[in-house]
């Protein structure tokens, strides 16, 4: 009943070539797949957007930001509004990803500002959340699991509006996984936590996020709970990330 998204993080990666070659080759799998049984987003850096929304035109593969500024407009000199990122050709944005939480010193309560802000601006939030290796080892994972949920989910957040991506930190680049038993738990406690938050909570998307490859992902998206993948490295090239979009 909930639509897989497969998405793709291309952090702080691409320069308008390969990312045109890539993006193109993308674009050109899911065309020559029609209908793959989820929906597909690249997120690349916002200095590309336009470009890339110029080559996915007409596609199944969607565009989003990375990133977003709570405003609208403004002296905010380097930041970029949820609203010019719809400009550019988004319909997504992530926030709250750990990159931004940890090196922006974003706190859940800025994420929530920035989530609804794309809310705002007509884009489909992905609000990030996840423990440290620290907190897992300190048993904390679920405690600071819901309240990240809590605290940075946007008020009026409904499941066609909102996505939530549990990336675990210590997973995030490392080729680390945990179990799958791991993640079902954390899913399980995050819809959990969404019941008493919104209506449809059942309807909403629940990715898993960190190390997510070829070779992991059939295993993880069969998790339940889990609708799909939120892909750093793996997205990059159109090689490794088609086939985490074929196994929907
Ligand atoms: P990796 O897939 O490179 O571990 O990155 C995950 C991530 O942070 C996606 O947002």
């Amino acid at each position: 009943q909930r639509r897989p998204l497969i998405a793709g993080n291309w952090k702080m990666n691409g320069l308008s070539q390969p990312a045109a070659t890539e993006l193109g080759e993308l674009v050109r799998l899911s065309n020559e797949h029609a209908g793959p049984n989820c929906d597909i987003l690249i997120c690349p850096p916002a200095t590309l957007l336009r470009e890339m929304a110029t080559i996915a035109k007409g596609s199944a593969v969607s565009l989003g930001g990375q990133d977003c500024h709570a405003k609208e407009s403004g002296a905010h000199t380097g930041d970029i509004s949820a609203e010019m990122l719809k400009d550019a050709g988004g319909d997504y944005c992530i926030v709250g990803h750990s990159e931004r939480r940890a090196d922006h010193g974003e706190s859940s309560a800025v994420v929530k500002a920035k989530a609804e802000a794309a809310l705002r601006a007509g884009l489909v939030a992905i609000v990030c959340v996840g423990e440290t290796l620290a907190e897992r080892d300190a048993d904390k994972t679920l405690d600071l699991i819901s309240s990240q949920v809590r605290n940075s989910l946007p008020e009026g957040a409904t499941a066609t509006t909102t996505v939530i991506a549990y990336e675990p930190v210590w997973a995030i680049g490392t080729g680390k996984t945990p179990t799958p038993d791991d993640v079902a738990v954390v899913h399980a406690h995050i819809r959990k936590e969404l019941g008493s938050l919104i209506n449809d909570s059942d309807k909403m998307r629940l990715l898993y996020g960190g190390s997510v490859k070829g070779s992991n992902a059939a295993e993880l998206m069969a998790v339940a709970n889990v609708d799909g993948a939120l892909v750093g490295g793996a997205s990059l090239k159109a090689a490794d990330f088609w086939p985490i979009v074929e196994t929907c």
